[in-house]
């Protein structure tokens, strides 16, 4: 009988390019760090939900792996590690390294704290038959529907009259109250049902109750002074300190693991809190490196990337400028020879939804890191598109280090589209590409990833710092 197992003919060479599942890929001792980082990345979910609380989770962090608070005029000395505070909402972390940042650049990831939610307006508070609420203006693009009948929670700053600065956060501990968007029961809902879902709740509804318990007195609106009189007690303010507040409502869930085999994990910002939290890990895991390494978590980005803690403030700029001219170099050169990884998430391709994929060019979760070569809309408008020598670069780093990794572009052509900060950093002369984590359900208040394309991610950025 003829056997079967031996095969004496010479196989012949596969050119082709298959995607492939991290899981069939990697070793068992990576899959151990697979679940141990994704259990400290969940930890790191549920204790910061703005921009504010994962700068202090960063910041706290930072400190205790030995890197300083860097301010302007400072010292820079080589083999250091530097963190720089913008304003309470976004953190730059930098090593210097030994090579010479003129010829070697400085290797930058840059990723993005602040996720869509429900922000409290300036004016919020009134009270109507039977209810107290606040009035809101949601941050970032949401699809509106999905953010009523859930609890929330309220997070940020209000500073009172006497400039002193409170913080809020309540709604996350089990013995807490937490808040709340009406919807319509179905009985009544036949005409909302027949509206398009951009129209089944408009912006103005979206107004968060937050009491129903009169107060014990003559007058008008006494539900309302309840509340009034709550927040006094609770954090001395009065209702014009709402004027100078900053206040989210975000969804108070806990992230979770997924599935039978809990290889995913459900919860709320992993946009980009998924792509931030690697970054950071990596640079405090990197400063070893010969190279300059810097990680840029900054704020306003599902806004447009402006003001003062977007990524188009001049602060980041003027930050490597520092950095160059405390090493007496010239931030020209430094910054035609730097590279940034702009990480931010993707859109995994959903068997749910396969119509506004092109299978071939999506994320197929699990098949780890995601590497856009462009982004953008409409014929790669507002996409900085990196070059390919740029990719071949990653490419081979990524290659020398075993990264497992894919490629692939947001959603069939001309259906939509996105962008990120890759755009800002690759005008600056740093050639930029943009790699993160596929998402599920993107921009919902409980978005999906898998653990998989997380801790590859991580060892994508390591091997960029390494
Ligand atoms: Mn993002
Ligand atoms: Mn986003």
């Amino acid at each position: 009988m003829e056997n079967l197992g031996v095969n004496n003919k010479k196989e012949p060479k596969d050119y082709s390019y298959v995607k492939k599942n991290f899981y069939e890929s990697v070793d068992d001792k990576t899959l151990k760090k697979v679940d141990s980082f994704a259990q400290s990345y969940i930890n790191f979910l549920n204790e910061c939900k703005t921009e504010r609380e994962s700068f202090e989770f960063f910041k706290g962090q930072a400190l205790e792996k030995g890197f300083k608070e860097f301010n302007f005029g400072d010292k820079i000395e080589k083999g250091g590690n530097y963190f720089y505070n913008v304003r309470g909402k976004g953190i730059v972390l930098f090593h210097v390294g030994d090579n010479d940042i003129e010829k070697d650049g400085i290797r930058i990831v840059a990723s993005h704290i602040d996720s869509p939610r429900i922000d409290i307006k300036q004016v919020p508070l009134y009270e109507s038959d039977g209810l107290c609420f606040l009035k809101t203006h949601y941050y970032g693009g949401i699809k509106k529907y999905q953010w009523t009948a859930i609890p929330l929670s309220l997070h940020g700053v209000v500073v009172l009259k006497n400039g002193k600065k409170v913080e809020i956060n309540l709604g996350e501990k089990d013995d807490e109250p937490v808040f709340y968007i009406n919807d319509l029961l179905p009985h009544l809902g036949q005409n909302q049902m027949e509206q398009k879902a951009k129209a089944v709740i408009s912006g103005e509804q979206l107004n968060i109750v937050v009491g129903a318990k009169p107060l014990k007195t003559d007058g008008n609106d006494k539900i309302k002074r309840m509340v009034l009189k709550i927040l006094n007690e609770k954090y001395g303010m009065t209702e014009e300190d709402f004027l100078s507040s900053e206040l989210s409502c975000v969804p108070a869930f806990k992230a979770r693991n997924v599935g039978f085999d809990g290889s995913l994990i459900g919860g709320y910002g992993h946009d980009d809190r998924v792509c931030a939290y690697p970054a950071f890990q990596s640079i405090v895991d990197m400063t070893n490196s010969k190279h300059t390494i810097m990680c840029l978590l900054v704020d306003k980005e599902e806004i447009g990337s402006e003001g003062v803690t977007g990524m188009k403030c001049k602060v980041y700029e003027d930050i490597i400028e520092e950095i160059c001219s405390a090493l007496n170099k010239n931030v020209r050169k430094v910054r035609a020879n730097s590279m940034c990884i702009s990480a931010d998430v993707t859109a995994a391709f959903d068997a749910n939804f396969p119509d506004v994929f092109e299978k071939t060019n999506s994320a197929i979760l699990s098949c780890g890191t995601c590497m856009s070569k462009f982004t953008g809309a409409r014929g790669k408008s507002d996409s900085s598109d990196a070059s390919a020598e740029m990719v071949g670069t990653i490419r081979k780093i990524f290659a020398d280090n075993n990264v497992v990794w894919q490629a692939a572009e947001l959603g069939k052509v001309d259906l939509g589209g996105g962008g990120t900060v890759a755009k800002y950093i690759a005008n600056l002369n740093i050639d930029t590409v943009d790699i993160g984590v596929p998402v599920i359900s993107m921009h919902s208040p409980y978005e999906l990833i898998s653990k998989a394309d997380l801790y590859s991610t991580y060892q994508a950025f390591c091997a960029f710092y390494k």
